[in-house]
């Protein structure tokens, strides 16, 4: 391997005080120093097109974010038992870009703590405890939300109360039966959780699916799953870790592609653009009860500095005009992979909305994850960082920065020919 000896000692070290439970990505594990833009730079001062990060989603380090951060902090930091005015304008800010039903923000410092506050609300709300996701969602990593993240594996334990229906999928069901598809499917979950005595509090979903392969289309699919589960006296929770802050293009928050309106919102990843910032906005007749009788008190969650860094994030977004960016450079993305994929029967489906795209490597019909893996490694050796998901982890996964560019977007589809030609 190419792997220096300092850096195979580090990697060995690592795992000595880590454990065995961290993984690294890479047959050639990369040591990050810097970043700017949608650039990483290794300990030898390689430079890297980031196409997979989508915490730094308006750049690595970007010097409004930067700047915001290390003012506040310098100022004060302080919990949200003091007045400030900071937590208050961030929650309108971001209650802004929300539709009028969803009145009230919450804030965390990870989206495992947001889905974890969200399920806590609905079920106290609801009374009730069931709970729905697709079969290989991710919702976090606590014990109550990795019941509710089945790509953790068959180890982590799921539950009675957790039921799991099939994702869409772009390769078996035409786009126009997807919808209905999703909620007969929820539907027969929903009947099978009763036949058990459990009763429907909610249904939770990632609104592009990221981790069960990504499946952005048709736009609207969701919506007649969403009016079951309503119709069942559960709420609807859209779990916007990965498609909100403008990745799509199309709209701000994931589920606005989807023309629906959420009991709750959760979110986290961009927000503070790496620093932990997260939260969920929610109807505010779903919190009155908890708010009165459990309190909520979070000793970092939407503290002056986090405040900052998510203002900060919005900021930019606006300036910059993030998600027109993220809209026609994805655009532009899609096309160029579609054209150098056209022909190959090892590639079954190109598709995404703005800066989420996804390759499908098929073989025969079925999942081709010797393909996926060597193209994520082979772009890795030259330069260019995306990983691989989905079921088969044959799906490869296209997040850069939004602030990615035509330029880059042109040196990004000449890498992936260079590494599908080599296959
Ligand atoms: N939901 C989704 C859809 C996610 O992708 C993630 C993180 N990968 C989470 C929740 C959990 O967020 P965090 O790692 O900040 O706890």
């Amino acid at each position: 391997s190419g792997l220096e000896a300092g850096d195979a000692a580090l990697i060995e070290h690592r795992s000595k005080v880590l454990g065995p439970a961290y993984r690294l990505f890479y047959e050639e594990p990369l040591h990050l120093v810097r970043g700017e833009g949608v650039w990483l730079y290794d300990n030898k001062g390689r430079a890297y097109l980031d196409a997979y990060n989508n915490v730094a989603s308006v750049g690595h380090c970007h010097p409004k974010v930067v700047e915001a951060v290390t003012r506040q902090l310098g100022t004060l930091n302080t919990h949200t038992r003091y007045l400030h005015e900071r937590v208050v304008a961030y929650a309108d800010r971001l209650l802004g870009t929300m539709p009028d039903a969803l009145g009230h923000m919450m804030f965390t410092c990870t989206g495992s703590e947001a889905n974890d506050l969200a399920l806590r609300i609905a079920r106290s709300f609801t009374g009730r405890q069931g709970v729905i996701v697709t079969s290989l969602a991710y919702h976090g990593v606590t014990e109550a939300v990795s019941e509710i993240s089945p790509s953790l594996g068959g180890f982590v334990p799921r539950g009675p109360r957790v039921r799991l229906i099939p994702a869409p999928n772009a390769l078996t069901v035409p786009p126009a039966e997807q919808g209905a598809k999703l909620a007969a499917d929820l539907a027969a979950a929903i009947a099978a959780m009763r036949a058990d005595g459990i009763e429907p509090a909610a249904f939770i979903v990632d609104t592009i699916f990221s981790s069960d392969g990504l499946y952005p289309d048709p736009a609207g699919f969701l919506k007649p799953a969403v009016d079951l589960v309503r119709a069942e006296g559960g709420v609807f929770i859209a779990d916007e870790v990965q498609p909100g802050f403008a990745r799509t293009g199309d709209a701000f928050w994931g589920f606005q592609r989807h023309g629906l309106v959420p009991d709750m919102v959760t979110m986290g990843k961009p927000m503070g653009n790496g620093f932990p910032v997260a939260g969920v906005a929610l109807r505010p007749d779903l919190v009155e009860e908890f708010g009165a009788k459990a309190r909520y008190f979070n000793t970092f969650g939407g503290n002056p500095v986090a405040c900052a860094a998510g203002m900060a994030v919005l900021d930019v977004i606006e300036e910059e005009g993030l998600q027109d960016n993220a809209s026609t450079t994805g655009a532009f993305l899609k096309q160029g992979l579609k054209a150098i994929v056209a022909g190959r029967d090892d590639i079954g489906d190109v598709r995404g909305a703005g800066l989420f795209l996804a390759v499908e490597c098929v073989e025969g019909g079925a999942p081709n994850a010797r393909l996926a893996g060597h193209v994520v490694n082979h772009l890795r050796r030259n330069g260019v960082l995306i990983s691989a998901t989905g079921p088969g982890a044959n799906i490869l996964k296209i997040r850069p920065p939004l602030v990615l560019r035509r330029a880059e977007a042109e040196r990004f589809v000449e890498a992936m020919q260079e590494a599908l030609a080599a296959h």
